[in-house]
């Protein structure tokens, strides 16, 4: 029988967290906490201790066993128990949530009341990062690392958001917001990126931040936010709705207008031409040519997954759609003052521009 894992976060705490770990959460915490911490790694009855300094060190007995104890939960693919001793007036002074748990008469608050230990089990929370929380909670925040990935940022804010932790845990997430800030995840980025930046930007209320995230989430996306995630993000839908929204919109106005353009040159009979016969069919042929080239053919529909702005604005900058007027007047041949007439590249352009000037980053506080 497997014994859980455990961390005294307040030696003389009353209370025991009980969480599940699916992976590597020690390993995690071992990596990203300062100074000396104890951890507790049992199995079979027997206890090896680990003095743990950003570091791992252990004697090579016990290295074996916990290597053991991984493989072995590898293998039968059971979440490990994580038990953390914590002060419960540390939890209910820092998140009202947990204020109505330990003190609202729950079952957890009658053993607290009676000076008995309690144990909650937290099964659903990300264990690395609420264990990184709890130090912060419990006056240690020198234990927290400088900094942490996107990915634990967006679980610590997850857990922030859920027990209102923003006051007391902002000496440290202000730090970490402001290094993902300025760490230039690039504009490219997946959806699940751009939705954990939005993410991070909304539970740690930074309006600039929040600004420019949903800005180049409309501009960069390739499919809406929206539908991609029902994700357990504490984003309001309101403003994923409203960054697909926009997405959407300016594809549309794009995607609309070389359409209009294809219908029209593809439909207009031979005795209405809008330039020459000649002429038509040679825009005509340019514009098919290039939607092929770009997999625009048939035409996309909404909401557009797999197209981004940014991307389609781009194949639509680059085709080549020269009418014959043009190549006449390039050639010397005919006066400058026929190019205009049969050119669909101004104005696709301009169409293209125009959407993309009207793509603009959301307001915090207008939710
Ligand atoms: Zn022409």
């Amino acid at each position: 029988m497997k014994l859980p894992n455990s961390c005294n976060i307040d030696p003389d705490g009353d209370l025991v967290l009980i969480l599940l770990d699916h992976g590597d959460t020690c390993e995690r915490v071992v990596k990203h906490l300062k100074g000396n911490i104890t951890l507790s790694l049992s199995q079979s009855g027997s206890r090896a201790k680990r003095s743990l300094n950003g570091q791992v060190k252990v004697t090579p007995s016990e290295s074996s066993h916990a290597v053991a104890r991984k493989s072995s939960d590898a293998e039968d693919g059971q979440p490990q128990e994580i038990r953390l001793n914590v002060s419960s007036k540390h939890l209910t002074l820092a998140s009202p949530v947990f204020k109505t748990l330990l003190r609202g008469g729950f079952a957890e608050s009658k053993d607290l009341n009676k000076g008995l230990a309690a144990e909650v089990r937290l099964p659903e929370d990300h264990p690395a990062a609420l264990w990184l929380l709890l130090y912060i909670i419990h006056g240690q925040p020198k234990r927290a690392p400088d900094w942490v990935d996107l990915g634990m940022l967006t679980e610590v804010a997850v857990l922030v958001d859920k027990y209102e932790l923003h006051e007391a845990t902002e000496i440290i997430t202000d730090t970490w917001c402001t290094i993902i800030e300025n760490a230039k995840y690039k504009a490219t980025c997946s959806p699940n990126q751009h939705l954990q930046l939005i993410c991070v930007s909304w539970v740690f209320r930074k309006p600039k931040m929040f600004f420019k995230r949903t800005h180049l989430a409309m501009r960069y996306s390739d499919r809406d936010l929206a539908a991609e995630g029902v994700t357990d993000l504490p984003i309001p839908i309101e403003v994923l709705e409203k960054v697909d929204h926009a997405r959407t919109r300016a594809l549309g106005l794009c995607l609309g207008k070389v359409q209009g353009f294809y219908t029209q040159y593809l439909k207009k009979p031979s005795d209405s031409s809008i330039c020459s016969a000649y002429c038509d069919t040679m825009v005509l042929g340019a514009l098919m040519k290039g939607l092929a080239a770009e997999n625009l053919v048939p035409f996309p529909v909404s909401p557009y997954k797999g197209i981004s702005y940014s991307k389609l604005s781009e194949a639509l900058s680059g085709m080549v759609l020269s009418s014959l007027c043009e190549a006449l007047v390039g050639m010397n041949l005919v006066s400058n003052l026929t190019k205009k007439q049969c050119s669909i590249k101004n104005a696709l352009n301009r169409t293209v521009r125009e959407a993309g000037l009207a793509l603009k980053g959301l307001k915090l506080d207008e939710f």
